[in-house]
């Protein structure tokens, strides 16, 4: 993960560069120069020539093509007359080096984000280390990491200056953590483990200091005072994704708080509601699962289940107070709906949409929680308002309800291919 995302801290915001003392001397004739060079030898060959990696992210656009920031820098400067090429180990890259002595020079330089996936991002969750006290682990990373994710939610500014960063958290640290947690509301320690671990981001170009226990890591935040928050490709898919963030939230609960109740923290960052897991449908047209809806389903069902188990048998359990599974389950309904009434006799769209693009439906639970419904999809169904008014308060609500039952069953079985699969199991027992 950390390579992933290595040059993220030096591309946050627009900072007033220092120029790099071994490239102050490069014009703009020398860069075009080396284009030209570029564009005859090709890149593999320009690369090797100059003993230049790929750039992973930074590249200078001119007239249509991209070019490997670094190496195009480093090679520019034997066109400087009576000069040598500098060599990779020479220059820095960056914004702060070679990309943005390139940039002064009047050249489009591009930062190209890498995509990351859920996937990597879950499994960079489940390989922190957090230390532990008697009662498990410590939940420091944990609430900086939900914290950051309700930002992202929200769509609030990715990267804060340190002053914001500590004046948020403190506050939150110091309520949210078990007991015997240390040191106790200091953001510096969750956030330097974050970013080795590749989960934070950092304006400087400094390493974060590995020292614990010492007071050290305190002076080295004091002193840089750097701007940072969520690596930029893990915010902007916490941002649009709704399924990213069910995931992402469920592996950090997971992996932190096992029977301690999240649900406190969760709520003090603003991660309530059925927007958790609301795909910014503004932002991607698509929506959740890459534009297949019954993938995301799928994965949407996964985290309900799942978290049904995990609060079964637990000492402090939150079954029917799981407003991570309820967001999940109530956002499958949703897609599954399609936008329309699900009962069978209506079928009409939704009469308007949400700011994030929603369609505005009541999902209700067929069966009310208190007479033994589920927070399940296969009990939940998606109804205009006036077949929700109907449902709830009309004389004929009684035999409505058991035609939704049956009717949230079978869409639910067709939407993840159990029907099939229920078929076989029950010709199979017929057969014993
Ligand atoms: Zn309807």
């Amino acid at each position: 993960m950390s390579e992933v995302y290595g040059e993220t801290a030096a591309s946050v915001g627009v900072v007033a560069y220092r120029v790099d003392v071994a490239l102050r001397d490069l014009t703009r004739d020398a860069v075009i120069a080396a284009i030209d060079e570029f564009d005859s030898v090709g890149r593999e060959q320009f690369l090797a020539k100059y003993g230049f990696a790929e750039s992973r992210r930074l590249f200078v656009v001119h007239e249509g093509k991209s070019y490997d920031s670094k190496a195009l820098a480093g090679a520019a400067h034997a066109f400087l007359n009576g000069r040598a090429p500098l060599k990779a180990t020479e220059i820095s890259g960056g914004w702060r080096h070679a990309a943005g002595v390139l940039q002064r020079l009047g050249f489009d330089v591009v930062d190209r984000v890498p995509a990351v996936t859920v996937h990597e991002l879950v499994r960079a969750i489940d390989k922190l280390r957090p230390a532990t006290v008697a009662s498990g682990p410590m939940l420091k990373q944990a609430v900086v990491l939900l914290w950051a994710i309700g930002r992202a939610q929200r769509g609030a500014d990715r990267v804060l200056t340190w002053e914001r960063t500590q004046a948020e958290l403190i506050p939150l640290l110091t309520a949210h953590h078990r007991s015997g947690e240390r040191p106790e509301g200091r953001p510096d320690y969750p956030i330097a483990a974050l970013c080795r671990a590749g989960l934070w981001a950092l304006d400087t170009s400094a390493s974060v200091p590995t020292a614990h226990g010492d007071a050290r890591l305190r002076r080295w935040f004091d002193e840089h005072q750097p701007d940072g928050g969520l690596p930029e490709p893990v915010y902007e898919l916490l941002l649009s994704s709704g399924l990213a963030r069910v995931q992402v939230v469920t592996a950090i609960i997971d992996r932190f708080f096992d029977d301690f109740d999240y649900a406190a923290v969760t709520k003090a960052v603003g991660l309530q509601g059925d927007s958790i897991a609301d795909d910014d449908c503004t932002l991607s047209d698509e929506g959740a699962g890459n534009g297949d809806p019954k993938r995301a389903y799928q994965d949407l069902i996964e985290i309900v289940t799942s978290r049904e188990a995990s609060t079964r048998g637990k000492r402090r359990p939150v079954v029917g107070n799981d407003p991570i599974r309820l967001a999940a389950a109530r956002r499958a309904v949703i897609l599954r709906s399609g936008g329309s009434c699900e009962n069978p006799a209506c079928g009409k769209p939704a009469p308007d949409h949400t700011d994030r693009g929603h369609p505005v439906l009541e999902v209700d639970h067929v069966s009310d929680i208190a007479t033994g419904g589920r927070d399940h999809p296969v009990q939940m169904i998606a109804l205009c308002p006036d077949c929700h008014a109907v449902k709830t308060r009309g004389r004929s609500r009684h035999q409505l309800r058991e035609r939704l039952l049956a009717v949230a069953r079978d869409r639910h079985e067709a939407w993840t291919g159990t029907a099939a699969f229920a078929a076989q199991a029950g010709q199979a027992s017929r057969h014993t």
